[in-house]
């Protein structure tokens, strides 16, 4: 190419989703398919964020809200922080992008686990920065060693709780006496994306940490519970002083009207969440149960999915089950070659995903014994 891109971003790859329901059944001829590969809510959104956003889809022509007045109001009384703590994104993942454009250049470096999510270090990298990967040890965040990569130069730490890929969280008490000897000019970003399904107690409580902490930023977002993946919307929660900050560099209306609508309503029917969030623990005691009759090992997962270490590579397992109807992530682009990373489904698709996994168990092994 003769025009002059960043050379960090030369050979970049793009993000890589799970792989699209209606592409594999072309492919290989299946009416159905079950796509338990990217931690959507099996159940949909709650059916009055559905009605919202149908109601809002009749007036496209009108730009929406930048502000998002009214979802920010209803999210700060729901989180019991001032409106002007939050900055709004198309997705939590476009409040990463904000975050890393605001703090990061080619002099400076950030701090996160590995594996984690993979977009903390895919917008360093955009920005030039260093990325100072701290191994996960036996699955989880490695808070004091993390510490150590900290110096003065230092700008982003990521803390992924629960993590994704691998389940597992980090507690209030490592993660409060974490922050306290974070410099106070590092910032500390807690990826939340799935705090609606935790049931641990001695998770962090990071929002009643805002006050005391300004380097302190909790992202959370309505794809994952809240089953409005499709529409793009998350949020930044943090000091004002931060939102200030980031505010000039949001895209004026990266959140659709559509978007704010529906989200705003699902933020009030939290009865679905909650009867979501009973679903999705049956499920993983369901996944778990199946693991320790099988004697596969798993990380105990605060998420809504389970990463099962199944012994046999994770792209010939998943090509197996994809084979079989089911769409999971193969362990090995997460970093964990010999793993399956699953969502937990409906009753129905788990039951049947079992019965799935089962199979393609034995078939696998019979093939490794030969
Ligand atoms: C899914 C996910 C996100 C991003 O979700 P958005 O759809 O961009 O809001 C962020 N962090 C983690 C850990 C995730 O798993």
């Amino acid at each position: 190419m003769t025009m002059k891109v960043k050379t960090q971003i030369i050979g970049m790859e793009p993000y890589k989703p799970g792989k699209p329901m209606e592409e594999v059944k072309q492919e290989l001829g299946l009416s159905e398919v079950h796509k338990l590969a990217s931690n959507e809510n099996p159940y949909g959104p709650s059916p009055a964020a559905a009605e919202a956003a149908a109601e809002a889809a009749g007036h496209p022509e009108i730009y929406p809200d930048g502000y998002a007045a009214e979802l920010r109001s209803q999210t700060a009384a729901h989180l019991n922080i001032d409106p002007s703590q939050l900055v709004f994104g198309a997705g939590s993942d476009e409040v990463i992008l904000m975050l890393c454009r605001a703090l990061l250049t080619p002099e400076t470096n950030t701090v996160m686990a590995s594996p984690t999510f993979s977009q903390y270090k895919h917008n360093a990298v955009v920005e030039g920065a260093e990325i100072r990967e701290v191994p996960l040890k036996n699955g989880y965040h490695d808070l004091p060693a993390m510490l150590d990569q900290v110096d003065e130069n230092t700008r982003i730490i990521w803390v992924c709780n629960p993590n994704n890929p691998t389940g597992t969280y980090t507690t209030k008490e490592e993660f409060e006496s974490f922050l306290e000897q974070v410099p106070s000019d590092v910032l500390v970003v807690s990826d939340e994306a799935y705090i609606e399904y935790v049931t641990a107690p001695d998770y962090p409580d990071t929002l009643s940490l805002l006050n005391d902490y300004p380097n302190l930023m909790v992202l959370r977002t309505f794809s994952k519970a809240y089953g409005l993946a499709s529409l793009r919307v998350g949020y930044g929660a943090g000091s004002t002083e931060l939102v200030q900050a980031l505010d000039p560099i949001r895209p004026p209306f990266n959140t659709t009207t559509i978007a704010q609508k529906a989200a705003a309503a699902a933020l009030k029917d939290q009865e679905y969440v909650e009867s979501c969030r009973r679903e999705n623990r049956e499920a993983l005691d369901e996944f778990e149960r199946f693991c320790e009759s099988h004697g596969l090992s798993y990380l105990p997962s605060q998420t809504n999915f389970l990463l099962i270490n199944t012994g046999i590579p994770g792209n010939r397992m998943f090509d197996s089950l994809l084979r079989k109807g089911f769409i999971v992530r193969s362990g090995e682009s997460l970093g964990f070659p010999d793993s399956i990373r699953v969502t937990a489904g409906t009753k129905e698709q788990n039951q049947l995903f079992l019965k799935a996994l089962d199979e393609s168990l034995s078939e696998n092994s019979t093939l490794s014994e030969q």
